[in-house]
């Protein structure tokens, strides 16, 4: 392993995404403070807001109503997921006139490899890319972009001067402007390392760079610690794909969605979101997860286990079953947040037909396996949830399983909303003769 000596990584980060998207779309919101809200609601919480509102003291997770004591002008829009995974796209092919995006770490995140550039070139391509944006996209949503020798060095540029940071961290210059880094703001040093740090008497980053990797991999307790040592040094470290272990959806409930019957309809539409993808990339799951909380912010869940599946009636009969058993149990009257989560996924090679399935169940499952797929690939096709199973209830804030988590862009097919009335109704009575 070598020290880079010359500049590997662009990476860009939008300042505030989600503000910015609705400022660009909505001239009359430019140069004012806005909140992006969770749902159209008063007792909802903000998920982003401008550096306006920033300065005036809003933050995330704020409710509303403090965000208003904080800030009294501020103006509050309802998240809108699928226009922002446009802009997404739309930035990615912007990006992508000058150079290939690497990786897409989040919505508003992403990472070009700069290897075979000269600097003066890596500078040039940089300040095309920015040029570009600006031109194409528009100047309210604002990258904030750095260069260095590895992903974590530029995207620690990229976070360093916020707004529209444009930060260069040659290898040449170690460790330069990173000494005066907070420990606190590396990405991989969350609460529980800052603490282990302090204690091995580490409280600064030319603390953290004196060390050795050894004594990094000490401190975390496993070899995350030495790769983040490594790369803070200016060391390129390839990671191992991660693997996929679990697709899960929650979801905030509030009004008359907090009864249990109607949290149920709601797990029922999430579960089908997350089947859908079960399916997308090729997996069959063997364990099901309901977990909830209730009034008082106790959480419950069920786990359930059965043989390899991949079709929505048998993950509904196990989502069901398990809610059933977590009401019957706790008897909660109104829940807060339901989620449900597919894992203990295989793929189409590890899945062997129990000895004890009798042909008839066997011809029965690949029977419903097909309804599926036809119906995925009909869904797909027309863009909209033509084809479901039973009846597909509006969900107050909308966007079932099409919310932006982190690290996650959803599809065009997760934003999937039903066609008009006559064919909706046409479409279930298909899906139910089927
Ligand atoms: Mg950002």
């Amino acid at each position: 392993m070598e020290r880079e000596t010359s500049l590997q990584t662009l990476y860009i980060d939008f300042d505030a995404f989600f503000a910015t998207v609705e400022k660009q779309l909505d001239p009359t919101l430019v140069g004012k403070p806005v909140g992006v809200t969770a749902m159209d609601s008063e007792y909802s919480a903000l998920i982003a807001q401008c550096y306006i509102a920033k300065t005036m003291g809003c933050s995330r997770q704020m409710r509303v109503k403090e965000a208003r004591e904080a800030c009294p002008d501020i103006i509050f829009r309802p998240a809108r997921h699928d226009v922002y995974v446009d802009m997404h796209h739309r930035i990615i092919a912007t990006v992508e006139k000058t150079l290939s995006v690497k990786k897409v770490w989040s919505i508003d995140e992403v990472e070009c490899d700069l290897n075979g550039f000269t600097e003066a070139q890596c500078l040039e391509v940089a300040q095309k890319i920015k040029a570009d944006l600006a031109r194409d996209i528009g100047t309210e949503i604002s990258p904030s972009i750095g260069l260095a020798a590895n992903q974590l060095l530029a995207k620690i540029g990229a976070e360093m001067e916020k707004p529209q940071s444009f930060v260069v961290l040659h290898p040449r210059d170690f460790p330069g402007k990173l000494v005066s880094v907070p420990l606190k703001n590396v990405p991989g040093i969350a609460g529980g390392n800052i603490v282990r740090l302090r204690r091995a008497g580490i409280n600064t980053m030319p603390d953290l760079l004196a060390i050795s990797a050894k004594h990094a991999r000490a401190i975390w307790g496993n070899v995350e610690g030495e790769r983040l040592w490594a790369q803070l040094q200016g060391y390129r470290i390839e990671r191992p794909e991660t693997k996929r272990s679990m697709f899960g959806h929650s979801r905030n409930l509030s009004g008359e969605w907090q009864r249990p019957d109607k949290a149920l309809e709601c797990l029922r539409l999430l579960t089908t979101k997350a089947a859908r993808r079960v399916r997308a990339d090729g997996f069959w799951a063997q364990k099901l997860t309901v977990s909830l909380k209730d009034e008082h912010k106790r959480k419950y869940r069920v786990e359930r286990q059965f043989p390899p599946t991949r079709d929505d009636f048998a993950f509904q009969r196990e989502m069901s079953a398990a809610f059933r058993e977590l009401i019957a149990r706790n008897s909660q009257r109104r829940l807060r947040s339901i989620y449900v989560m597919l894992h203990g996924l295989c793929q189409q090679g590890a899945v062997n037909d129990d000895l004890f399935t009798s042909a008839a169940s066997h011809e029965a499952r690949q029977k419903r396996e097909t309804v599926c797929d036809l119906m995925d690939k009909v869904n797909s096709q027309y863009g909209a949830a033509y084809l479901n199973i039973g009846p597909q209830p509006d969900i107050p804030g909308g966007y079932v399983g099409g919310k932006i988590a982190f690290g996650r862009v959803p599809t065009k097919e997760d934003f999937a909303t039903l066609p008009p009335h006559p064919q909706r109704s046409r479409a279930t009575n298909m899906s139910q003769k089927i």
